[in-house]
């Protein structure tokens, strides 16, 4: 199979030699094999970045001066660039980090043009000034200004999704960004900048400079950088989330969780099958908001261990181009020790496995089956600490307040859904639940409402107004009282 393969990097409107020989290697984790490679950003690559950014975001006629109109005209061309490419990002994004081809074509080719135009039309809508009669006689004019330039920072999970969630807010708000993407995945970052380049974004505007941790520090602590927007592990955000509290600079942190699912006892589990799945084990186990923890009425508990059981062993394991693909492998080797660390540590605690815990029996690739475990309490290192993979605890409860009690009994708060017959008795349980975001009956993203993290979940919000709010900062003139 022939390579993609890239000499050099998107920044300042145009393609540099890059500053260092180093590359980075792309393997996949289906085959293993060696898929493409760019090269590695070094230090002096994100200097010449963010001053490209810089000198766009402060030219006086420039980017963040353009009436929104303005702006959304270049970014539904970049939509449209997008959308001819939406195929191949989400064929770039499934052999790189072996999301199932299928949910690569809704999360990563169809979701980034969405963000795009949803974002555009919040910005053309809102209202330019908020003018408030003063209670000191004068008129405050309260409005919002692009924050500056950004630096987004994201990881290899689902990296076109995560990334728009920054690009398209920013960009629609004025800002200008300097994106550092995962080494995990960089193929389908440079594909982007191709359309960011074809749809003619003003120099500047949108630079990539892919690296590891050490660049994204750099990135994070360069003296040019307005704000700082990152979604990945909650160790790399409590590190950026000093750098930027000793700099006084604004950061979105988006981090990791251990969501629950509490299932009520007048629970339709034959419905519920379809959004169950989507809501525990997509992405082969690898999203932040997963449910990984399902907690069950003891009423019913043998039947959900049952349920979730048979969902898990049903799930069809391979090739993650295959559309009938529900688990690809995972991210990489390393990922995949860390997921067997996790399994091996569930069952030496005393928790009973009841699918899964191996590898399947496939070529090549770093799998690991779909695990459950039954039979533990929410003290379980598996219960308690993020496994970034498809590994669920279905754990029991007496009653409601006990339900709520330990799906709030963890140091994160991120996502989190209530199943019931009674959507009004599900939706009560859901508002008490201590996570940023809660699912009834499924769990999904809307792009109209807030999505981030409580506890070591985060800080910041993005999608919804709150999410383009993230990148403005406010701005108020006292008008004089009239004489
Ligand atoms: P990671 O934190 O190791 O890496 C994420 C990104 O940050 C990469 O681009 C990496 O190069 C960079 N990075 C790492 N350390 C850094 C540092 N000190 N300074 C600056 N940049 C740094 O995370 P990962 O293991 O690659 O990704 C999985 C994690 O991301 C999981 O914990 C998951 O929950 C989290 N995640 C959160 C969300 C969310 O929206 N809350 C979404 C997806 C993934």
């Amino acid at each position: 199979m022939s390579t993609i393969d890239y000499s050099e990097l998107y920044y300042g409107g145009t393609w540099h030699q890059p500053a260092s020989s180093n590359r980075i290697e792309v393997r996949s984790p289906a085959t293993e094999e060696i898929i493409g490679s760019v090269p590695a950003g070094a230090s002096g690559d994100i200097d010449s970045a963010v001053s490209a950014a810089r000198l766009a975001f402060d030219d006086p006629n420039g980017w963040a001066s353009w009436h929104p109109k303005q702006r959304a005209e270049v970014l539904e061309r970049f939509a449209t660039e997008l959308e001819s490419r939406a195929a191949e990002t989400a064929r770039r994004v499934t052999i790189q980090n072996g999301m199932p081809i299928w949910l690569a074509e809704q999360f990563e080719g169809g979701f980034p043009a969405v963000l795009l135009r949803y974002f555009s039309d919040l910005m053309i809508n809102a209202a330019d000034v908020d003018s408030r009669p003063g209670m000191l006689g004068g008129t405050a004019l309260v409005s919002r200004h692009p924050v500056g330039v950004v630096g987004a920072i994201v990881p290899w999970n689902v990296p076109q999704a995560i990334t728009f969630l920054k690009l398209a807010p920013a960009l629609a708000a004025g800002c200008t960004v300097v994106l550092k993407p995962a080494e995990e995945t960089v193929l389908d970052a440079f594909l982007m900048a191709e359309a960011a380049l074809a749809a003619g974004l003003p120099d500047g505007v949108l630079n990539v400079v892919p690296g590891g941790r050490e660049l994204g520090a750099y990135l994070v602590a360069h003296p040019d950088i307005d704000k700082v927007s990152f979604t990945g592990s909650t160790a790399a955000g409590r590190t950026i989330a000093e750098t930027c509290g000793r700099m006084l600079r604004p950061v979105t942190l988006e981090l990791g969780g251990k969501s629950a699912a509490i299932m009520l006892d007048d629970v339709d589990l034959n419905s519920s099958m379809e959004s169950l799945f989507a809501a525990t084990l997509l992405n082969n186990g690898q999203i932040c908001w997963l449910n990984t923890r399902v907690l069950a009425p003891r009423t019913r508990y043998d039947e959900i261990v049952d349920a979730i059981t048979a969902l898990a062993s049903s799930l069809e394991i391979g090739d993650p181009l295959n559309p009938s693909t529900k688990i690809g492998p995972l991210v990489s080797s390393r990922q995949r020790d860390r997921v067997e660390g996790y399994i091996a540590k569930g069952k030496s605690e005393g928790a009973r496995l009841t699918t899964g815990g191996g590898r399947p029996s496939l070529a090549s690739g770093w799998f690991v089956e779909p695990t459950v475990f039954a039979d533990l309490d929410n003290t379980a290192t598996i219960a308690r600490e993020e496994i970034f993979g498809p590994v669920l605890s279905v754990i029991p409860f007496d009653d409601e307040a006990q339900a709520l009690s330990i799906a709030n009994d963890s140091e994160y708060g991120l996502g989190g859904s209530v199943w019931s017959a009674d959507v009004e008795r599900a939706s009560a349980l859901a508002s008490k639940v201590r996570s940023g975001t809660v699912g009834v009956n499924h769990y999904s993203n809307d792009p109209v409402a807030p999505f981030g993290g409580i506890k070591n979940s985060g800080m910041g919000r993005e999608l919804g107004p709150e999410g383009l709010h993230a990148f403005q900062h406010l701005h108020t003139v006292y008008l004089p009282p009239a004489n």
